[in-house]
């Protein structure tokens, strides 16, 4: 069944949606941002699962039109009212400072506070995410309740930051397949506490990273830990000579939250990962969401932008900025499920699956169909629905196997899943009755 095949078959999805769960709740108290400590501390933890290479860019770096920013690091930050009690503190909670933030220390009343304070006043118990990345300022932001309670008076400013050049750091991993071409995976790491905006793709990646590093695959794979935006600019700017090798790519992202599985296709709209990923969409027989390409979204903007037009698409399960709880306080651990991210997780396996053993066959006995129950090849596996079923692959198999069709395409006209389709051409090559055509770029 192939070697992703095999992950699929072994894949224990109540375990392993538990332990992602756990790994979300180990990294959900960082205080990530694009650049700076948390970051680091993330990528060190993903490198107990995976040899991952950190890459350190230097602020002031070029990268495209835009520049590497100064490195920042928080240590804490509060508000004190008058006899010294914190009203808002970042040791509760790192969403209660603006990412970013420049430091200050000042004494000041309320109202002067209140243009630097940001809250959710249709969410009044929600603490809003906000970032200053390229534009100096400082805020905090908290609940609209908590504003409410606050009494006019004087105020204890305090954001014990620094903005100093440094590095941008961001993680690549290579698992060298038997072609230089290659899968591109990448997932942003830049968020801080926030569960299914970042960790959930994070701690997917690293896991399908891991079980793919147990085999060798036909393709070479990448996988990216980078913060959002700045990182896939940087990484592209350091790397174009590799951009070539690209032949598929996904942006994982928002990978478990309880909505349906959603796929946003790559700019080019009919690349071969956006027909593989659509057709295990279809196949699995789940409620979905395909939809198409727009310059607005996660890194795929920036792979998909003109002059690289990777063929990168986007897999999340309710689409960015489309759920209440994003980029709030109330995007926390129990807002994912571990069974969703089992699913992210099963998912990804199932379109790589199909990247990865889709080819053509030709049938070495085209003239009427070969004789199937004298080779044994009726009802090899399982109860009777299954034997049909893999029966029919086995004849659309046969039939379709001319050299020009490849397994998704008989998948495709069969209506039936890549794998049951695969697995038929597997069986029917093993008794000499197809023969495998060199893997070539459309297949
Ligand atoms: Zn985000």
């Amino acid at each position: 069944m192939g070697a992703v095949g095999q992950l699929i078959a072994n894949l224990d999805v109540e375990d392993t949606g538990r332990a992602l769960h756990q790994q979300i709740r180990d990294l959900y108290p960082l205080c990530r941002s694009i650049t700076g400590e948390g970051l680091r501390e993330t990528l060190r933890w993903i490198q107990r699962s995976i040899p991952l290479e950190v890459r350190e860019v230097a602020t002031g770096t070029q990268v495209l039109d835009w520049t590497v920013p100064r490195e920042w690091s928080i240590r804490d930050a509060y508000i004190a009212d008058a006899a010294g009690n914190r009203v808002v503190d970042f040791k509760r909670h790192n969403l209660h400072v603006v990412n970013y933030s420049a430091p200050i220390s000042a004494r000041m009343s309320l109202d002067e506070l209140r243009p630097h304070l940001y809250t959710l006043p249709d969410r009044p118990g929600w603490i809003p995410y906000r970032t200053s990345y390229y534009d100096e300022s400082w805020g905090f932001c908290l609940s609209h309740n908590q504003l409410l309670a606050l009494p006019d008076g004087e105020y204890d400013v305090c954001i014990d930051s620094t903005l100093a050049d440094g590095h941008l750091s961001y993680g690549e991993y290579v698992i060298a397949g038997e072609s230089a071409e290659e899968i591109l995976v990448s997932t942003h790491v830049c968020h801080p506490s926030l569960a299914n905006d970042n960790l959930s793709g994070t701690v997917v990646a690293t896991r399908l990273a891991e079980l793919l590093s147990r085999d060798r695959h036909r393709y070479t794979f990448r996988f990216l830990f980078i913060p959002g935006t700045i990182g896939s600019i940087t990484w592209l700017a350091l790397n174009k000579p590799l951009l070539g090798n690209i032949r598929h790519g996904l942006v994982l992202a928002g990978a478990g939250d309880a909505g349906p599985l959603s796929y946003k296709r790559s700019r080019r709209g009919n690349a071969g990962i956006d027909r593989a990923v659509e057709h295990v969409l279809r196949q699995r027989g789940n409620e979905y969401l395909i939809r198409d390409f727009e310059p607005y979204g996660y890194d795929e903007r920036q792979y998909c932008s003109p002059g690289f037009n990777l063929p990168v698409g986007n897999v999340s399960r309710t689409p960015f900025g489309q759920y209440p709880e994003y980029h709030t306080s109330a995007d926390d651990p129990d807002f994912v499920k571990a069974d969703a991210l089992a699913d992210s997780l099963a998912f990804c396996l199932e379109i790589l699956h199909v990247l990865e053993s889709n080819g053509r066959h030709f049938n070495l006995m085209p003239e009427g169909e070969p004789q199937l129950g004298r080779r044994g090849l009726y009802g090899p596996i399982g109860g009777a629905t299954e034997a049909r079923t893999f029966q029919m692959a086995m004849l659309w198999a046969l039939n379709l196997s001319d050299g020009s069709h490849s397994l998704l395409d008989i998948a495709e006209r069969a209506g039936m899943p890549f794998g049951v389709i695969y697995d038929a051409a597997e069986a029917l090559t093993e008794h000499g009755l197809l023969k495998p055509l060199p893997p070539d770029q459309d297949a």
